[in-house]
């Protein structure tokens, strides 16, 4: 996108969860999850000199999993100490391949994996935060120690995990942009109409959050 500066002093991508578990085939599949690796290494392979990663990383019986709610089905929300929480099927699962970050992603410019989720009782889908909005996972520390200010995200899912660490992002005050075409969401329909990608969307257009694609930046 033309105006947008990628010095490489202050710039950095940021990789969410694009591991296999999120893709077809794996445990929590998001449709076309798969697509956004290659994308993702054009961008490596170009315009970012800097990028980080971040993996779900769950034990065994994790509370975000349904399998741990008796009578409880697959994304059917419970309610949490922190909060309301979304159950999933069990998914990255600690050192299951599954949960390797995909094993076609160029890793040469990764220079930090974050891994979270992997207290029992709480989830985290922030690569900032989990999911009590308190437990910080040290990103936003490195980041500052490394002189960053703007972040551009990519990974899955789009509405989840992309969308919460943009949204704190924003607020921790970074300059945000989301590349849509490295992103994949799932899509949950809404009570209140609508699903949960044009929710997430719409939220984080509001906190000032950019929305670019891969050509903008590959020019
Ligand atoms: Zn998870």
């Amino acid at each position: 996108m033309p105006g947008i500066a990628l010095d490489p002093a202050t710039t950095m991508l940021g990789l969410v969860d694009v591991q296999p578990t999120f893709m077809p085939g794996g445990a929590l599949a998001v449709a076309g999850g798969d697509a956004v690796v290659p994308v993702i290494n054009r961008l490596l392979a170009g315009p970012f000199a800097h990028a980080f990663a971040t993996q779900d990383w769950h034990p065994p019986g994790h509370s975000s999993f349904a399998s741990s709610h008796p009578g409880r089905a697959a994304f059917d929300s419970v309610e949490m100490p922190y909060g309301m929480q979304t159950l999933w099927p069990d998914h990255a699962v600690q050192g299951s391949a599954e949960a390797a970050l995909h094993p076609a992603l160029d890793q040469r410019r990764i220079e930090l994996v974050v891994r979270k989720g992997f207290r029992p009782a709480i989830d985290s889908y922030s690569a900032f935060f989990e999911n009590d909005r308190t437990t910080t996972t040290g990103l936003d520390g490195w980041l500052r120690a490394r002189g960053v200010s703007q972040l551009f995200l990519a990974g899955l899912a789009t509405d989840y995990c992309v969308a919460f660490s943009a949204e704190d992002a924003a607020r921790l005050g970074y300059r945000v942009f989301v590349i849509e075409d490295a992103c994949r969401g799932i899509g949950l329909p809404l009570p209140e109409g609508g699903d949960t990608v044009t929710a997430a969307r719409a939220r984080l257009a509001a906190l000032g959050v950019g929305f670019v694609t891969s050509a903008d930046l590959l020019g």
